[in-house]
């Protein structure tokens, strides 16, 4: 009953051109589908390009961040509005290598949710514990932390309009997957929690997606997983042939 979203977040990589390239072996490689969701999330100097190429495709656009004012003295910032106006449909929030990197803390992840949802964008709200506090039996603590953090002030119709992420860091970019597993338990948790914090109806309609070395060799069996409702593919949706495989698994 959730419409499975298979979404790739580009970083820091690919010019205009480069872009552009990609996303037109994208359609050529995927096709069309009505059974699941597909986006792309370019760096903002290739969104409004890439909008246009994915005229008439039916995949989503994200970008992989915004600020949460609508516009002033903020320099080197971009804002929802403008967001929306290069024909964005979500954007990533609060991904870990924005917290690792950039300060990125709870209060932020919240005030950007907001903004994003003012101005009709889908907040992809990103999560995940890091290998030590996974090993000290923190995981479920931190997600509850994080979620209730992003989640802070919404109401029960906000956050059916959320798209949440579990990534966990410690298999962002390594190679180290977690097993579909210690997925589950964490995607069930969330779940619950979402449940807690809306109800139980929105829960179930809410899609949460896991993230962190997602690959055609182990999309299958992440996704046959019953919380987990798509994915949040780094390195592989860079490489067009793996990405069309990602979104053509099989669960
Ligand atoms: C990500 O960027 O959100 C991610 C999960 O990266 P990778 O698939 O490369 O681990």
């Amino acid at each position: 009953m959730r419409k499975p979203l298979l979404a790739g977040n580009w970083k820091m990589n690919c010019t205009i051109a480069e872009s552009q390239e990609l996303v037109r072996q994208l359609r050529d490689q995927i096709g069309a589908r009505d059974d699941r969701d597909v986006l792309v999330a370019p760096t903002y100097p290739a969104l409004a390009l890439v909008a246009k190429e994915l005229e008439g495709s039916g995949y989503l656009l994200a970008a992989q961040d915004l600020y949460w004012e609508d516009s002033g003295a903020y320099t080197g910032e971009v804002s929802g509005p403008m967001i929306a106006a290069a024909g964005c449909s979500h954007v990533i929030i609060g991904h870990s290598e924005r917290r690792q990197y950039f300060g990125e803390t709870e209060e932020t992840v919240s005030k950007k949710t907001q903004s994003a949802l003012r101005h009709g964008l889908g907040p992809i709200v990103c999560v995940g514990e890091t290998l030590d506090q996974r090993e000290a039996g923190d995981t479920l603590a931190v997600i509850e932390r994080q979620v209730r953090g992003g989640l802070d002030g919404l109401g029960s119709e906000e956050i059916g309009r959320l798209v949440l992420a579990y990534e966990p860091v410690w298999a962002i970019g390594t190679g180290k997957v977690a097993t579909p597993e210690q997925a589950e338990e964490v995607h069930a948790a969330i779940r619950g929690l979402v449940a807690k914090l809306a109800d139980d109806a929105t829960a179930e309609q809410c899609r949460i997606l896991y993230g962190g070395s997602v690959k055609p060799d182990n999309v299958d069996v992440l996704m046959s997983e019953p919380d987990i409702d798509g994915a949040l593919v780094g390195g592989a949706s860079l490489k067009a042939a793996d990405f069309a495989r990602i979104v053509a698994f099989q669960s």
